[in-house]
């Protein structure tokens, strides 16, 4: 008797919270040959229908092959992830702890997702034929306008355009593309749109490089077809941007793909404007304010290997590069780049692995580089490049602590603070202030008991909004009217307790009635685009005098600031997070980097109780790459990261007593399989317990050899899975967390 045919079994990434592939059958009728890794296939899952990735056929299942079912339909023809992007996700999934099939899912635009095809964000396009790109020119003599036409697009890259470019070129445009094509000299076709189809000569000059500049570009150039890791520092205005224009340039002349990373914050139409300017490349961007359909075309541009160059924020780390040449990321401190829920990836540690995976080098930009990468550096993972000075004219701004003990505040501003700010704008300069709380008064406290306004869903003050009367929480979203009377005693006798930017805006109209006053921060640039409006305003010095939040510290030039104030440094410096004083000495170099940024010397005042504290005044007195090496060294002593390797176990549930019982079982089954080399830390309940009705506490794993980390998560993992409790509590793995909250 003939063998038995072994049946054609395939692992399908399904997007699901839970752990693992799963098994289907081909669809019926399906040809074996179209079934390679990365197409989508529509399946049946649960009790409906899903779409997912195939990553691998194999001839056995861990399923009896009578359960196992078919797929319904083959949605591809060619993979819609390509093969290292396939690798890139098991080794995501594999590092993060993460389930499979959601990684894969984060991979794909959402109409991709949904189903639909690559191509439905295409729009038509126009191209020269062979006959078009060849025919001579002058049999055109007397139909001057076709003539123009084939001459323009003969400059274009690839001798194509897309409507919008062609409708720009003259009302008889069009009359003159039929003409052309009538002629079989022009074709249609479909592609995506692109930001900037290389149709125009660069506008800005290419600026004359400086010493050190020209030195990190021959650097980086000198690897171009390799892995290699660039740490480019450099304080803001120091010309890090001008360094990686002409880096992109060259990659992208050469045919290759560049990836840049920003920071939500720092993609901003300014820097658009700048990289569209200054590069005649075809470009896309990538951020969280596009259409499904304008992120799918993006996609595919890049997919297809037209974009040259791929701005975007976080996500943007997972674009097909099918032409990989390059991949920066600026602001690689930033901490938005770590997602802090579902999978919690960093997009600079995934795209380090990237850029290795690709062979090709991987800028990291910043004025205060993380911990984490100058740890690398000193390790000689990474090859350090410094921008030591400024570009241009300006010159590095003083910065002091201003002690405020024993002083009296003006709503959080010192008497020596509003004597300073006095005589900067006397003088006709901008200053800005710099306090990372929004609103107007962090609670509302009642002078004849004491009662405070609670969030009922958080451990949380409710934080007054003067303008609106309100009381928000800013952890759940909750809002209330504010009280006119204290609830517990009923006296009128409530009070604003402490200092937000509101109040602090509202203090500095009494004391600099003459000035103009613009607040930015979260509250007053809700409406899309007022964020850009006022810094428009502030660019073209409309307002004197700039109040705000972090937005306000990131990444804007703002050259006649030459005054710059921290109102409250006390808040990093005694936190519960380790990370905090790193924060706030990255926070105080780029407030610093607001101030003088060109003709005019800048000045950084740090209001703050303690004045002596050692980090701080080793940022001060030696700057940034000497408050690292202390803080590093401090880190080194008590053994935590980068000196250490970390993953969080976090669980919530509304019943207060589930989230610790959870976490007791999963530490009592984490000993049984024995953990060596990996502390367990806790359960312990979170820094904010209640947070948005729920409880929330969590396990913290700390270990010296990530080896040991990996090979305890994955055991442990499907096993706490496992648990009843688990399905009565939300759980989740951080690994790497940045935030212990
Ligand atoms: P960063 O990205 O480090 O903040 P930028 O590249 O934005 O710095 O440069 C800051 C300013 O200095 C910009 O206005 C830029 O045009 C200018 N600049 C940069 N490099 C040079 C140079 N080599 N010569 C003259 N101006 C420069
Ligand atoms: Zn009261
Ligand atoms: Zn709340």
């Amino acid at each position: 008797m003939p063998p038995a045919a072994k049946p054609t079994i395939l692992q399908i990434a399904v997007p699901t919270p839970l752990y693992g592939t799963f098994d289907y059958l081909p669809p019926r009728g399906c040809d074996p040959a179209a079934l390679q890794a990365g197409v989508r296939l529509r399946v049946p899952f649960g009790r409906g229908q899903a779409t997912g990735i195939l990553l691998a056929v194999s001839e056995e299942s861990r399923v009896e092959s009578r359960r196992l079912r078919p797929a319904s339909q083959l949605l591809d023809t060619q993979p819609v992830i390509a093969a290292d992007l396939l690798a890139l996700g098991h080794w995501a999934a594999h590092y993060y702890h993460h389930p499979i099939g959601d990684v894969f899912s984060t991979l794909l635009p959402t109409l991709l997702r949904q189903g639909k095809n690559p191509g439905d964000g295409n729009e038509t396009h126009w191209r020269l034929t062979e006959t078009g790109r060849t025919a001579d020119a002058a049999q055109l003599q007397r139909a001057p306008r076709q003539a123009a036409l084939l001459h323009w697009l003969r400059q274009q890259s690839h001798g194509s355009a897309g409507a919008e470019q062609i409708a720009r070129q003259g009302d008889t445009a069009r009359t003159a593309l039929r003409a052309l094509m009538a002629k079989g000299w022009v074709e249609q076709y479909d592609a995506p749109p692109l930001f900037n189809r290389a149709d125009h000569a660069p506008t800005t000059q290419t600026l004359a490089l400086n010493d050190t500049q020209t030195a990190a570009v021959n650097r980086v150039c000198a690897s171009l077809d390799q892995f290699a890791s660039f740490v480019l520092e450099g304080v803001t205005g120091s010309g890090k941007t001008e360094v990686y224009l002409e880096i992109i340039d060259r990659v992208a002349a050469a045919g290759e793909q560049a990836l840049v990373l920003v920071p939500e914050i720092g993609l901003t139409p300014q820097l658009l404007a700048r990289f569209a300017a200054r590069l005649a490349h075809p470009m896309v961007v990538l951020h969280s304010a596009l259409t499904d359909r304008q992120r799918l075309q993006a996609w595919a541009a890049a997919a297809a290997g037209e974009a040259k160059v791929i701005i975007g924020t976080r996500s943007a780390v997972f674009t097909p590069l099918p032409k990989a040449g390059l991949i920066i990321i600026d602001e690689e401190h930033d901490l938005s780049l770590k997602q802090q829920d579902g999978f919690r990836y960093h997009a600079r540690d995934v795209a380090v692995w990237r850029a290795h995976q690709l062979g090709v080098p991987i800028v990291l930009g910043s004025a205060t580089p993380s911990l984490e990468t100058l740890y690398n550096v000193e390790r000689g993972r990474y090859q350090s490049l410094r921008l030591p000075e400024r570009a241009g004219e300006a010159r590095p701004p003083r910065i002091r602590t201003l002690d405020v003990r024993h002083k009296k505040l003006n709503g959080a501003l010192s008497e020596p603070l509003l004597k300073t700010l006095a005589e900067h704008l006397a003088r006709g300069h901008q200053v800005l202030l710099f306090l990372n709380r929004r609103g107007y008064a962090p609670t509302l406290l009642c002078h004849d008991c004491g009662w405070v306004a609670h969030c009922r869903r958080c451990d949380a003050h409710l934080i007054y909004h003067q303008a609106q009367r309100r009381l928000r929480c800013h952890h759940c979203g909750g809002e209330q009217k504010a009280e006119v009377y204290c609830p517990a005693c009923s006296s009128e006798e409530l009070r604003p307790l402490g200092h937000g930017t509101e109040r602090v805006e509202e203090v500095l109209r009494a004391h600099f009635p003459d000035y103009s006053i613009a607040r930015i921060d979260r509250d007053s640039t809700r409406r899309k685009g007022s964020l850009q409006q006022l810094l428009a305003e502030a660019l073209r010095g409309e307002h004197a005098i700039l109040i705000g939040t972090q937005m306000l510290a990131k990444g804007h030039h703002l050259p006649k600031v030459t005054l710059a104030a921290i109102l409250d440094a006390d808040q990093g410096l005694f936190s519960v997070d380790f990370r905090a004083s790193e924060t706030l000495a990255q926070l105080i170099v780029q407030v610093a980097g607001r101030a003088g940024r060109a003709e005019h010397a800048g000045e950084v005042v740090i209001q703050t109780h303690h004045p002596d504290h050692p980090l701080l005044h080793t940022l001060i007195t030696q700057g940034y790459a000497r408050f690292a090496e202390a803080a590093l060294a401090e880190r080194r002593e008590a053994c935590l990261p980068p000196y250490s390797h970390m993953a969080l176990l976090r669980a919530e549930a509304t019943a207060a007593e589930l989230p610790q019982r959870f976490l007791t079982e999963a530490a009592a089954l984490a000993n049984q399989i024995q953990h060596r080399g990996v502390e367990l830390l806790g359960p312990v309940p979170a820094p904010m317990e209640r947070r948005a009705g729920r409880y929330r506490a969590q396990l913290l794993l700390q270990t010296e050899a990530r080896a040991d980390l990996h090979r305890l998560l994955d055991a442990w993992l499907p096993q706490l899975a496992a648990l009843p409790l688990a399905r009565k509590v939300r759980w989740s793995i951080d690994v790497d967390p940045m935030d212990l909250s």
